[in-house]
């Protein structure tokens, strides 16, 4: 097999992937290095494997509400061995299939670590590759702080390797990751301490996503521990973890302590020192709106230029720079303006577009907000209540909807409709113009005053 080709990826994630398959159906010679796991982080160990525990965790939550709907059901626990087999096992199924994928579109794998040798050389296991068009897309990893026994600590790649499920979890974190992983550990049935560094999580987010989930973990008995930082962990006698942390306070008996404090561009195994190519000091390497580096030929894209870290952005941005290079659409490229994503909370939320804080910072007077908070009908006569909520975010005389963000049961299923509806620059009156469907809870986006 000759080394040279029209593109290699680096990583085979959701990004290079993308590229490679997009440049392939274009009938181009690909290739793509991979030192892991081809699916990247979506598929081994984020967006997949977190969605089977969340959707473990929603049924947990469907069995203790059963008996108020009158089931003679009661909630005994999980099997947590036979859930992560089931879950290895589905995403071994998604991986045999990459494996066919590969093979079926042509693309070579190259298993080992990509190194830079030059601009246009890289460098695996001592073998040599070139390419006409180069896509760095090597992801991230998440950080551990730099404090006294942080290694006895796990991180989200760790907890899903846990073969036990823990009994008493500290969390650290305030981002989605965090907060997604405190949620299903605690509808499953962990005692959990979510242990955040300023006042409150998700703080890019709109206040009333972040204020409404508060109060949900605090009724579902999620210990949040705010102000708080780690300073010191101890590993006892008995395996257990002991946290020492400012304003001492001291948790004891902690059996699994997961940092959930953020993620760093996997630039460093790159060697990109031997190259021209553009790093900035946190090691993300940025790229134009076409994901061009500043070197021609070599792009970067998905999680490793600090844009928008979500699978669905790293596809698209991979396939629209194929369509540009290998099939003539020479303005094609990704608008990251109104990207629609959820956090996997529970209740979920799903949000796009500006807070009601940047609305108004950015249009002033000009900024109307339409807000509902209730239950649904789901959950109207059992106990254990979620509540909804909801805000439209419009803007100017013709009330353009510039943002919308929901919490509540089902709202990771009902956001992507709306989205296409504003990303065309839908008004309220568009919205007030579209008929409900009765009864759901997506209807009151449609009918709010
Ligand atoms: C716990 C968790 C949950 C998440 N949930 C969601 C979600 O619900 N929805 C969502 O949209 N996004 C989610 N994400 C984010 C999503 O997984 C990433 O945005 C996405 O995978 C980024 O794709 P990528 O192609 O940039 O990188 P990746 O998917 O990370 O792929 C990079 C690949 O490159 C390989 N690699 C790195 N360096 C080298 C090298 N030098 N040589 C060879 N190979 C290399 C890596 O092994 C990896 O396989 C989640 C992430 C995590 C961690």
């Amino acid at each position: 097999m000759s080394n040279h080709y029209d593109l290699i990826s680096i990583g085979a994630g959701s990004g290079g992937l993308s590229a490679a398959e997009r440049a392939s159906a274009y009938g181009k010679k690909c290739a793509i290095i991979e030192n892991k796991e081809v699916g990247g982080t979506c598929v081994n160990i984020g967006c997949v494997p977190k969605k089977v525990m969340w959707l473990a965790a929603s049924l947990a939550e469907h069995i203790k509400n059963a008996s108020d709907y009158g089931f003679n059901v009661t909630y005994e626990g999980l099997n947590w061995s036979k859930l992560i087999h089931q879950r290895e096992n589905y995403i071994g199924g998604i991986l045999d299939w990459y494996d066919n994928y590969l093979d079926d579109n042509n693309i070579d794998l190259i298993e080992g670590t990509a190194k830079f040798i030059d601009n246009h050389t890289i460098d695996v296991d001592g073998e040599q590759y070139t390419a006409d068009h180069i896509v760095i897309a090597p992801g991230g990893f998440p950080m551990v702080p730099e404090v006294e026994g942080a290694e006895y600590g796990i991180t989200s790649d760790g907890f899903f390797e846990l073969e036990e499920q823990p009994k008493n979890v500290v969390v650290v974190g305030a981002g989605y990751i965090a907060v997604e992983l405190a949620g299903v550990l605690n509808a499953l049935g962990s005692q959990v301490t979510l242990m955040i560094r300023k006042g409150h999580f998700l703080s890019s987010f709109d206040n009333l996503l972040s204020e409404t989930l508060t109060q949900s973990m605090l009724d579902a008995d999620t210990c949040i521990q705010s102000n708080t930082t780690v300073e010191k962990v101890i590993k006892e006698e008995d395996g257990t973890l002991t946290l020492h942390c400012n304003n001492n306070h001291i948790f004891s008996k902690v059996d699994c302590l997961i940092w959930a404090i953020g993620r760093a561009p996997n630039t460093g195994p790159l060697n990109i020192e031997a190259t021209d190519i553009k790093m900035d000091e946190q090691g993300y390497i940025p790229s134009d709106e076409y994901e061009q580096t500043n070197v021609k030929g070599v792009y970067a894209l998905g999680d490793v230029t600090g844009k928008a870290a979500l699978t669905p952005v790293a596809i698209a941005a991979a396939r629209r720079l194929s369509d540009r290079l290998f099939n003539n659409m020479t303005d094609r490229k990704l608008d990251y303006n109104l990207i629609p994503t959820v956090v996997f909370s529970h209740p979920p939320m799903g949000t796009i577009g500006l807070t009601e804080d940047e609305a108004r910072k950015e249009h002033g007077e000009a900024v109307k907000v339409y807000t509902s908070e209730y239950t649904s009908m789901s959950h109207a006569f059992v106990k254990h209540k979620q509540k909804t909520a909801m805000k439209l975010i419009c803007v100017g005389s013709k009330q353009k909807v510039v943002g919308c963000h929901i919490i509540g049961p089902n709202a990771d299923e009902m956001l992507q409709g709306f989205a296409v509806a504003i990303k065309m620059g839908a008004t309220k009156e568009d919205f007030d113009n579209t008929v409900a469907i009765h009864p759901t809870s997506s209807e009151e986006l449609v009918t709010m005053r």
